[in-house]
């Protein structure tokens, strides 16, 4: 075991947790923040096919007991566990800001809760959920939902621990042991989250956390065959990589990949509305999958939304996350801020326009960029970029506008601003993806399926579809009047 680490007042362990009890690595990888690059936050054990052996047989041995407990049960220990985040938001926030570089105001004041809440929704919907029953062809039919055994969840680096608390909670309400292994970007919210996860009674192995990357660790975890789910969220070449190995295993697997959301702006929209949401989208660097970084705005309104957007865009200040007055985080790392200027370079060399920004900001930082594309197959339109890098385009008519929506691979989500009520419902069916938002964004309901289209994933989360996915669902049927 390794000394804890301090950062901004708050100890963080470096290691697993395994079975229950911290387990160190004798390698290590680094962590560093990504506002302020030469401060170097942790070296964090770096987890090999021998972790992963040891987190897969803590989590194999600890299913026969946590399945056999009772929903309600589990949900109690779930219930804790959110009390106990709750307990610490002040904690969890300062660690996510430094090691990921989400606004601190944001993940105090709301992105920690949602990781409770998580937590809490899943009790309850597991404990709610009751047996369908019904009677035909004389036999009595039941669905019993029963859980599958280990589950690895695996999680990026942008929202971590909201993202992991998302995907965790229906595994363990379902009545699956967890093994997460958090991205190697930002592993030390995970790693916190442990500390609460051994204070609200887990029993040892029900909830494991590994530390390291996908190339080794991932690979090793989603490769075993006592492993009976896998749930990603990350990248499309990577989702490939772990599908295969869930197919040699015959493993269910879900995927949440990126998206290449349209945002889609009606003239008959409240524009100040439309723009503000719009240039919102550059707060996280524009590192989140769900963003409509396609800006695709009706003709007879262009003028007016630019004006505003570029309002709204030239108000955001760059810098330090745990500073109330920035509106703006960095880029998690350096590897990843040359990627997205890649983009820009060779959107520049294409003949896209560069309509504002388009160069690196020092440090991790990229101003916010619009990009006007020469066609609707630049690269920047249909690739996830993942940065702070929108793209503008117009139409003409409803037509005009739903087929540039749909005209990319991605299917994640999509942004609608229109003031008519029957045409926010028809184009609301017509744009392709797994949520669609009307006046609105990333507002959701935990209960909501969510999920991508094409190539942004495969399987749905939220609500009871995470718990189905977590469940060998079994029909019985006995026939009628055949047992007294
Ligand atoms: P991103 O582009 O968001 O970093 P990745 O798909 O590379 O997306 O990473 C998402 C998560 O998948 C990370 O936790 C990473 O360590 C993990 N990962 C990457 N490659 C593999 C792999 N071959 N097997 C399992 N996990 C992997």
């Amino acid at each position: 075991m390794r000394d804890r680490v301090t950062i901004e007042g708050v100890d963080v362990s470096p290691d697993h947790f395994i079975g229950g009890r911290r387990v160190a690595s004798a390698e290590t990888f680094e962590t560093r923040c990504p506002f302020d690059w030469d401060r170097k936050l942790a070296d964090v054990s770096r987890g090999d096919a021998a972790t992963a052996a040891l987190a897969v047989e803590a989590a194999t041995a600890a299913f026969p007991g946590w399945a056999a407990t009772g929903a309600a049960e589990r949900g109690a220990v779930l219930h804790r566990l959110a009390d106990l985040i709750e307990a610490n938001i002040a904690r969890l926030a300062i660690i996510e800001c430094m090691d990921m570089a989400m606004l601190h105001e944001s993940l105090r004041l709301r992105v920690i809760a949602r990781g409770a809440l998580n937590f809490r929704n899943y009790a309850d919907i597991a404990a709610g959920y009751t047996e369908r029953t019904w009677s035909s062809r004389g036999t009595a039919n039941r669905v019993i939902r029963m859980p599958a055994g280990p589950a690895v969840i695996i999680t990026p680096w942008n929202a971590p621990f909201m993202l992991s608390t998302w995907k965790c909670a229906p595994a363990l309400a379902a009545g699956n042991t967890v093994i997460l292994k958090p991205a190697e970007w930002s592993p030390l919210s995970a790693s916190l989250l442990a500390d609460l996860i051994e204070q609200a009674g887990f029993p040892p192995g029900v909830f494991n956390i590994v530390q390291g990357f996908g190339r080794d660790l991932g690979m090793a975890l989603v490769s075993d065959p006592r492993v009976k789910r896998i749930s990603f969220t990350g990248s499309v070449p990577t989702a490939r990589v772990i599908g295969k190995a869930a197919a040699e295993n015959i493993v269910p697997f879900t995927a949440e990949l990126g998206g290449k959301s349209p945002l889609l702006v009606f003239a008959d929209a409240d524009i100040d509305a439309a723009a503000k949401k719009a240039a919102g989208q550059y707060d996280d660097s524009g590192q989140v999958c769900m963003a409509g970084t396609r800006i695709i705005v009706e003709d007879s309104v262009r003028e007016p939304f630019l004006e505003k957007f570029n309002a709204y865009a030239d108000a955001h200040v760059m810098g330090d996350s745990r500073d109330p007055a920035t509106t703006m985080s960095a880029l998690i790392h350096p590897d990843h801020a040359a990627r997205v200027l890649g983009f820009i370079d060779r959107a520049r060399a294409a003949g896209d326009t560069i309509a504002r920004g388009g160069y690196a900001a020092g440090g991790n930082f990229i101003a916010p960029t619009l990009i006007v594309p020469r066609s609707n197959a630049s690269e920047v339109v249909q690739n996830e970029v993942f940065g702070p890098v929108l793209t503008f385009q117009t139409f003409a008519g409803e037509e005009e506008g739903i087929a540039l929506a749909n005209s990319t691979a991605y299917g994640l989500s999509g942004i609608i601003y229109t003031g008519n009520a029957v045409r926010a419902e028809r184009i609301g069916r017509a744009v392709r993806g797994g949520t669609v938002w009307v006046n609105t964004f990333l507002v959701r309901d935990l209960t909501a399926p969510f999920g991508g289209i094409g190539i942004s994933g495969i399987g749905r989360e939220g609500g009871d579809y995470a718990l189905d996915f977590h469940s060998d669902l079994k029909t019985l049927q006995i026939l009628e009047g055949s047992v007294g």
